[in-house]
């Protein structure tokens, strides 16, 4: 198989935006999938976030779509042609930037819809017609609803995230919107991970589609070193302190799995001198992008977020994940330790092991195919966590390791010296990612002192009315349902 765009015969306005990318060759999921999309058959992917595959769905539709290009301004002249759907407003936002720029020298129109908006400018741009539609579930039906979209000239939809779509719990509105498209379509669906669900909502909705998959649910970069440190819940923000204050690291992401385990840490780890931001369902779109940029300037070190809300990050390369709570689907801790030691930069990935978590550990074994020691983690200070609050980074008092002596506690103890790596048994699984064109993680330039913030940012009470909690995705399906709704605050 080709892996040059130029074999594709793409269409010249394609061609040169491809070309003005910069995209030398196709990543694996565009020289699958590229090929089958310009038939018109359906797709099933699978895929995660950074493997191309905005390129790989929207390539090969922009070049079918340019039979409609139409440069009258009559809004009768651009309807919607094609529908992409995603599950986050960030995501949203960052696959219609990158149709934009693909689309850039044809006629073709695109915007994109998401909700934590103003309908009003999204309505307007409805109005005069667009070709390509992309939108999250919920505020595309707020659209419908009141008339401003219109569904029945679609030709293509792209379930983008299906996984991540149903574990929100957007199965009904999914069913709404696709009852709206006409029954001759052509349908792709991308997915992480092809569970029994995602399989259902293909066979329900796909014809015949070409399953394509190009990275594999259990891998993780052989470049992420991995922990699973023993903490107790009382332990696990002293745990974070010390591998921070070893390792002298900057900036890291924390996951939780709830939404109010989120706001709870972040306040509790701000209080204790670390600047830090939470990210989780119930921020605003405003917030969301705050804290985005917060991270990236350096503003913040520590981005405490969920599995939900860090699916949107175009964060990559971090220097260190950590897994306050070890995550209720092994497939999360792919994703989650996916965003440190990519492109060939060696990353951290902790997670902290409380007594309880055995099972969940036990399935990330059998995801990764992979024995997991669960190790014990030194501390260099002996002092009980919550005595972090007198304005400094805790974690930055002392010498870093490897950047000279540890502190005296640390030498008088009885416990042996050894770097920690040399404690692990445990080796990640072997990988073969497409690094090279993630966005990397890029080091804040800004070596100024924290300045500290007075508390953390209150949390919303109200959930957005286009993130609804996850339902029993089976039960609606009318099939047993899968287990309790354990990532119901997620
Ligand atoms: P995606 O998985 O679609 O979110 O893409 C992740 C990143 O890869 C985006 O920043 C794209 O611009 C970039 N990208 C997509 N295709 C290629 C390619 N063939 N070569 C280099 N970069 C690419």
């Amino acid at each position: 198989m080709t892996s040059s765009f130029s074999n594709l015969s793409l269409a010249e306005p394609l061609a040169r935006a491809v070309a003005e990318m910069g995209y030398e060759s196709m990543t694996p999921i565009q020289a699958q999938a590229i090929p089958v999309v310009l038939t018109g058959q359906d797709v099933m992917g699978a895929a995660q976030t950074g493997t191309g595959k905005t390129a790989a769905f929207s390539l090969p539709l922009l070049q079918r779509l340019l039979k409609h290009e139409s440069s009258s301004t009559s809004p009768a002249r651009h309807p919607v042609r094609a529908l992409v759907l995603l599950p986050t407003r960030e995501l949203a936002d960052q696959v219609a930037q990158q149709i934009a720029l693909y689309a850039k020298y044809t006629k073709l129109r695109s915007t994109v819809v998401f909700g934590g908006m103003d309908m009003k400018p999204q309505t307007l741009e409805l109005k005069k017609g667009v070709e390509v539609l992309v939108a999250t579930p919920g505020r595309l039906l707020d659209h419908i609803e009141a008339k401003n979209a219109v569904l029945n000239q679609v030709e293509y939809v792209v379930l983008d995230e299906a996984d991540r779509m149903l574990d929100i719990g957007f199965l009904p509105d999914l069913q709404r919107i696709l009852s709206y498209l006409p029954k001759q379509r052509t349908t792709l669906l991308f997915s992480a991970t092809f569970s029994p669900e995602i399989k259902r909502l293909a066979g329900s909705y796909l014809q015949n589609p070409v399953t394509i998959e190009v990275a594999r649910p259990n891998e993780t970069a052989s470049t992420v070193e991995q922990h699973f440190y023993s903490a107790g819940d009382d332990d696990k923000r002293r745990a974070i302190h010390q591998v921070l204050k070893s390792r002298g690291l900057k900036q890291a992401f924390i996951f939780v799995n709830s939404k109010l385990g989120c706001a709870r840490l972040a306040r509790s780890l701000e209080r204790e001198g670390l600047k830090t931001t939470a990210l989780h369902g119930d921020k605003s779109q405003d917030e969301r992008l705050k804290a985005l940029e917060a991270f990236k300037s350096g503003d913040v070190d520590l981005l405490v977020c969920t599995d939900v809300a860090a699916r949107g990050l175009d964060i990559k390369d971090v220097p260190a994940v950590f897994n306050f709570d070890v995550p209720f689907n092994a497939e999360d801790y792919v994703h989650r330790i996916g965003r440190t030691g990519r492109a060939g930069a060696s990353g951290l990935a902790v997670t902290l092991v409380s007594g309880s978590d055995a099972r969940l550990v036990a399935e990330i074994e059998k995801l990764l195919k992979t024995k997991i020691e669960i190790e014990a983690l030194e501390y260099d200070d002996e002092r009980p966590q919550g005595r972090f609050n007198d304005g400094r980074r805790a974690w930055q008092e002392g010498e870093g390791r490897g950047s000279g002596p540890r502190s005296p506690r640390a030498e008088r103890s009885e416990r042996p010296e050894r770097p920690e790596r040399a404690r692990s048994s445990f080796r990640p699984a072997v990988v073969a990612r497409d690094p090279f064109f993630d966005k990397p993680y890029e080091a804040p330039q800004s070596e100024a002192a924290p300045g500290w913030e007075a508390a953390a940012r209150p949390v919303r009470s109200s959930t957005s009315p286009n993130i609804k909690p996850r339902r029993k995705v089976a039960a609606l399906f009318k099939a047993p349902a899968p287990e309790a709704a354990q990532a119901q605050d997620a």
